[in-house]
């Protein structure tokens, strides 16, 4: 077989010092102009002695760990570029740390750097919050109309269009918050066919929030509806329920029911009525029956409530009784 061909020159200019450390959850602290440092996060550290040897500067995206240890380990290699970093991370070569790279920017599973956006920013990935929100989002696009959203939603959740640089560019992006209201992300939708249809940046956890809990907390309602997608969010918000929150996905994780646990007293699970939503809403109801109340709204078989009406939305909420029934499945 043919060794698989790699532009390093290319896949270099596209992956950022700030990108892999996000990737690989490493958080640093600025000590200069163009100066992180932190404990050193590679395999070859053994001194627990050097805390703060590892530093890095993501104007010349290189990095260096200083413990004499951890250079001996390299080979007496002090520091290098992002391939470095890689390679000495997953303890292959530089050629397959280059692969391994351009494989993951081919998935999508890194976004690329932002040309001329020379701040570092998401580094450190414990969802922290940004330091910078996207401008120009039409609100008006005619994908967010197709959509059904009417243009006071659009605005109300930041939703829009946005033709700026770097991943998220040529999509519909949505803001997320985590339950204090901090602006942690930016989900981008693709306006057309093009996969995947969701991008989120690298090292963004969204198991460990819930979109819209921030506004559903401030609603002050006991009750919490539980939906799958922002876009069931969108509409659930439209006909009139602001406490409403997305898992962005079907499966709860147990941070989420720790979150829906501490803000309320009773959820109501609206999620999809594909095989997938069934699977969700009978391991959710489990899972979130032991912490509070649960009811269950019956979709018809297939479909999802941004395909709903307003009025639909309100008889299938306005259905439910004050009691714990069980799963009708
Ligand atoms: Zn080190």
């Amino acid at each position: 077989m043919p060794a698989e061909w790699v532009d390093l020159k290319s896949v270099k200019a596209k992956v950022s010092m700030e990108t892999v450390l996000s990737h690989y959850d490493v958080r640093l602290r600025r000590v200069g102009v163009d100066e992180f440092r932190g404990k050193c996060p590679l395999p070859t550290h053994s001194s627990a002695r050097s805390k703060d040897s590892f530093s890095v500067s993501f104007t010349r995206n290189v990095w260096s760990c200083q413990s004499a240890s951890c250079i001996a380990a390299r080979a007496g290699r002090v520091g290098g570029n992002v391939f470095a970093f890689v390679a000495e991370m997953e303890r292959c070569s530089i050629r397959e740390a280059a692969l391994r790279l351009d494989r993951s920017l081919a998935e999508n599973l890194l976004p690329p750097a932002t040309p001329g956006d020379n701040e570092p920013v998401s580094y450190a990935s414990e969802n922290r919050p940004l330091s910078f929100t996207l401008r120009n989002i039409d609100h008006q696009h005619s994908y967010v109309i197709s959509r059904g959203l009417s243009a006071q939603t659009a605005r109300h959740f930041g939703v829009g269009y946005y033709d700026g640089n770097g991943f998220l560019r040529g999509r519909v992006v949505i803001p997320i918050h985590n339950e204090h209201g901090e602006l942690v992300a930016y989900s981008g939708r693709a306006i057309d066919a093009a996969e995947p249809k969701y991008r989120l940046p690298a090292g963004f956890r969204k198991s460990h929030v819930l979109f819209n809990l921030h506004r559903a907390i401030e609603s002050r309602e006991q009750t919490l509806i539980l939906v799958e997608g922002f876009f069931d969010t969108f509409k659930t918000h439209e006909a009139g329920h602001p406490n409403v929150a997305a898992l962005m996905g079907s499966k709860l994780s147990d941070r989420q029911a720790e979150l829906i646990g501490t803000y309320f007293d009773q959820v109501i699970l609206m999620l999809d009525a594909d095989e997938a939503g069934k699977a969700a809403t009978a391991a959710a109801g489990t899972a979130l029956s032991s912490i509070l109340s649960v009811q269950f709204v019956e979709l018809a078989s297939g479909t999802q409530p941004d395909q709903l009406a307003a009025e639909e939305i309100n008889q299938l909420l306005g259905g439910l009784d004050h009691d714990v029934r069980a799963p009708g499945r």
